[in-house]
């Protein structure tokens, strides 16, 4: 192996990182596509969904001329991928039970918008949205439909990965960060026909998947019970934790979730925000987004954190 100027002194100790990884990451496409039921040709791996977020926008966005077309309040980085692109952003918010305004989607659309961002289930707002509108707006839509399944692993109703060979323009993005516990590692999953499939990986980096990041991915698909069991365990916490907060005075709502988060109105969430901060609890103040006013979101944690944070939150009520 003399042709790409890696160290071999460094073969011996340390094979792991001295060599380039797989640019197309064959191994693990081939255990993704036998969990997934999804053939090779269609399968993208990123450096997170992130990377296949960032590879959508500049395959498909004119700087200066098209458009990608969001639903707020979700997911950050379609915006921030298209502000980089100098694309531009067209919004038609959710409904006020944070579903899709299918007519209003129709009418903001058309040629230069190339790409439609659902994320089902939302974040922040945790819910599925309803399948009706996404399979209306797939059936309609000039661009790609990219539908962002990060919390599909949470939620009541399977993914549409199912359904990908019935729609040439759907895209579908997963990831290994939330339910498969690698954040860390960074790996994303795009799903899509094997012609979107080929762009994404024309203009990718050669090397976007660390080699390390593609043996832990690989590790963590080798053991899916171990997923299954941590999916229950969250999904049983959820809906205590959802439970112990709609029992306090200082929480107004609490949304139903789909996901291994709870999105939480409370009564004056700034407040609420510092003084959990202030006892060393972490969680995302979303006060500030389209139809969130005074929510926090709270990622669903281990049994211990769960009562922690219930504790300290009676703790602030008084
Ligand atoms: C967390 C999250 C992602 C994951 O991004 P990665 O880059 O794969 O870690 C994607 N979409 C949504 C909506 C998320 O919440």
């Amino acid at each position: 192996m003399l042709d790409a100027n890696e160290n071999s002194l460094a073969d011996e100790n340390d094979e792991w990182f001295s060599r380039y990884p797989d640019p197309l990451q064959k191994n693990l496409k081939a255990r993704i596509s036998a969990i997934k039921g999804v053939p090779v040709e269609s399968i993208f791996i990123g450096n997170g969904s992130d990377e296949a977020i960032d590879l959508l926008v500049r395959a498909t966005c004119r700087p200066g001329m098209d458009s990608i077309l969001i639903c707020p309040p979700t997911y950050g980085m379609y915006e921030v991928a298209a502000q980089i692109q100098e694309a531009s952003v067209r919004e038609v918010a959710l409904n006020n039970d944070f579903q899709l305004d299918v007519p209003a989607i129709k009418a903001a659309m058309d040629e230069t918008t190339r790409l439609l961002f659902l994320c089902s289930p939302n974040n922040p707002t945790g819910n599925l949205l309803r399948e009706e509108d996404v399979r209306a707006l797939i059936e309609c839509f000039p661009g790609l439909v990219v539908l962002d399944e990060a919390y599909i692993d949470f939620a009541s109703s399977a993914s549409w990965v199912g359904r990908l060979n019935q729609y040439p323009n759907l895209v579908i993005l997963q990831t290994l960060s939330k339910a498969w516990g690698l954040a860390g590692a960074r790996v994303g999953l795009a799903f899509a026909d094997a012609s979107i499939i080929a762009v994404l990986n024309r203009i990718k980096p050669p090397y976007n998947v660390s080699k390390p990041a593609q043996e832990a991915a690989f590790r963590a698909l080798e053991n899916c019970e171990r997923v299954d069991e941590w999916v229950r365990t969250l999904i049983a916490g959820r809906e205590l934790l959802a439970q112990s907060l709609r029992e306090m005075s200082i929480v107004q709502q609490v949304f139903p979730s789909n996901a291994n988060f709870l999105l939480v109105r409370f009564a004056g969430s700034g407040r609420i925000h510092q003084q959990l901060l202030q006892r060393g609890i972490v969680v995302r103040n979303r006060s500030n987004m389209l139809l969130c006013e005074d929510c926090l979101r709270i990622t669903v944690g281990s049994r211990v954190q769960n009562e922690k944070l219930i504790n300290t939150l009676k703790e602030i009520n008084v």
